[in-house]
């Protein structure tokens, strides 16, 4: 832990104007190189609020990097224990191959359970995996005149000559993304315009914000839409929506494996017939009967853990916790099983994915940086992310099925007696 006493005498200079209040805490950076500026933004901390930070100071990512296109007022690092869950046998269009997952996270048993669920998929020969759609999107806001304002600009906007400005102009931004399509949502004198893009390697968020501004500005010029906000909620970013459910936001992924009555006995403890109709009772009618928009068991948990190791934003597990389970008797007696993800969010390029420590788990899973063709390796992650949670959710619902079945044959076996 660095003291006060450790400090030059322009840092303790420096620190002393920090605690007056002279130099804020976002402006340290301009008085002194990034590492001090981490350092000196902890000890006044520790001054301020009388805490010893004891190990946040300890970490081995490049702090000149990530303080540039990752975080801002940096005092140090978070460690989260990384496991690793494998193989994973997945069967994509992308991801074709057996596979380790790195997964982050403090909750005790996930990654045994997840790995649990590898070794099934991979002893039933893996994982059929497809991608059915593929579109990152942004929803600016616009204010009309009037209802009849709103309905010329909701079909001036999907002429194809319009429509093709649109794209012009959003190329214009960028070497990677494309305009896919532009679809309006109008409420009285309010219209959304939800444009969708391919977004090839990255996830996307900054690239299509930044295409969709462009378009803005022309459509102001253009037809003179008032615009309200960059994002007018229909995109929907972060937060649990149905557009994203029904239309898809990201990649639309669905993963699928028929376990063999064997392997559900021999690996899960279950029967075939005890996983279908616990899915059916707790993941569709439990989840209904809730109000879920998500149906299924902990897709959450996987997608978490997979998307902290890999440097993916944290707070797209919202709209990857939408995945629909289902469970169905094969006529031979077998398991069949697949998970349906509307909304994978997920890059192998910016965000954090460029950092030292998640870029080791890009690496582990072959689909660090651009692919090729480029986004190529996007696809390849997100069909790895559904895969994984097609093994979690084998897994938890096998441990479930198994528990339901081992109180079952213990209170048949005391009626016995
Ligand atoms: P980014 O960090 O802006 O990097 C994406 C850029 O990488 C692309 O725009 C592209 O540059 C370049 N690139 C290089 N090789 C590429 C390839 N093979 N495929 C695609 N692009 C390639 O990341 P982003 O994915 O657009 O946005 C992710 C970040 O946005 C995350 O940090 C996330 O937390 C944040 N975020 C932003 C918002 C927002 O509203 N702005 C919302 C949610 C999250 P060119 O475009 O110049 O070609």
């Amino acid at each position: 832990m660095a003291s006060t006493t450790e400090l030059s005498s322009d840092e303790k200079i420096l620190l002393e104007k920090i605690l007056a209040g002279e130099v804020a805490f976002r402006k340290i950076g301009m008085c002194t190189d990034t590492q001090t500026a981490v350092k000196l933004r902890r000890l006044a901390l520790e001054e301020q609020v009388n805490v010893r930070f004891e190990q946040i100071q300890n970490y081995t990512i490049d702090a000149e990097q990530i303080t540039k296109r990752n975080i801002e007022n940096m005092i140090g690092a978070i460690q989260i224990p990384l496991g690793v869950a494998g193989p994973l046998k997945v069967k994509g269009e992308f991801a074709d191959g057996e596979y380790q997952l790195p997964l982050a996270t403090t909750e005790g048993a996930l990654v045994a359970s997840v790995n649990r669920g590898c070794s099934v998929i991979t002893g039933s020969g893996g994982a059929n995996v497809r991608i059915f759609q593929d579109e990152m999107t942004r929803a600016p806001v616009f204010k009309l005149e009037n209802v009849k304002r709103s309905k010329e600009f909701a079909e001036w906007v999907q002429d194809p000559h319009i429509f093709k400005e649109m794209q012009e102009k959003a190329a214009e931004t960028t070497r990677f993304g494309d305009l896919l399509s532009v679809e309006p949502y109008v409420i009285g004198n309010t219209v959304y315009l939800r444009f969708a893009y391919d977004t090839k390697d990255a996830m996307g968020m900054n690239m299509v914000t930044i295409a969709t501004e462009a378009v803005v500005d022309l459509i102001v010029d253009e037809f003179g839409a008032v615009p309200i906000s960059l994002s007018g909620n229909m995109c929907t970013d972060k937060k649990p929506a149905a557009i994203n459910n029904i239309l898809g936001r990201g990649k639309t992924v669905i993963a699928e494996v028929t376990v063999p009555k064997d392997t559900v006995e021999g690996k899960l403890k279950s029967t075939p017939e005890a996983m279908v109709d616990l899915n059916y009772r707790k993941n569709l009618l439990g989840s209904a009967r809730a109000g879920s928009l998500g149906f299924n068991a902990h897709a959450a948990n996987i997608i978490a853990a997979l998307y902290i190791a890999c440097g993916q934003d944290a707070a797209h597990v919202v709209e990857g916790s939408t995945a629909i389970t289902t469970m169905e008797l094969t006529k031979y007696g077998d398991l069949y099983c697949s998970v349906t993800l509307p909304s994978v969010v997920v890059g192998t390029v910016g965000g954090g994915t460029g950092i030292e420590t998640q870029k080791d788990c890009l690496n582990l899973l072959g689909v660090a940086g651009s692919g090729n063709p480029p986004g190529a390796n996007a696809k390849e992650l997100a069909e790895i992310v559904a895969a994984a949670v097609l093994a979690g959710e084998l897994s938890l619902i096998g441990a479930q099925a198994a528990g339901h079945l081992a109180r079952a044959h213990a209170e048949l076996g005391r009626e016995k007696f």
